[in-house]
């Protein structure tokens, strides 16, 4: 199931900007590809960084994600194992997945320490 641009920008407030630290985001409409590539923008300073909403894609060529998705807790009820929504690179350092708990629909983000060093 894809997520909509609304789903994403109510999701990104709780993640915080790598430049001024608030949380309020949104996605520049005329960057939307085809390929699921998007552009998050701070409504505060501006920085942008980019948004990757094709998760198939991305789980299909990227085979150790699935076994880490079971690994993750959920914040919530404590059940592991989420699916991922998408995902954002904040930084160079900081990449962090939207994930969804596959026990009780808890949404959360989750920071990739995989990507730290791509
Ligand atoms: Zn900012
Ligand atoms: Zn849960």
């Amino acid at each position: 199931m894809a997520v909509t641009v609304e789903q994403v920008e109510s999701r990104l407030s709780t993640v915080r900007c790598a430049i001024c630290k608030t949380s309020r985001f949104t996605i520049d409409r005329r960057t939307m590809q085809p390929d699921g590539e998007w552009k998050g923008a701070c409504l505060k300073c501006r920085y942008s960084f980019p948004v990757h909403t094709d998760m198939e894609f991305y789980q299909r060529t990227q085979p150790d994600i699935p076994y880490r998705l079971k690994e993750i807790t959920c914040p919530a009820c404590e059940h592991r194992g989420v699916e991922l929504d998408f995902r954002i690179a904040m930084s160079v350092r900081e990449a962090i997945y939207f994930v969804t708990c596959k026990a009780c629909g808890h949404q959360f983000p989750e920071q990739s320490s995989l990507e730290a060093f791509e």
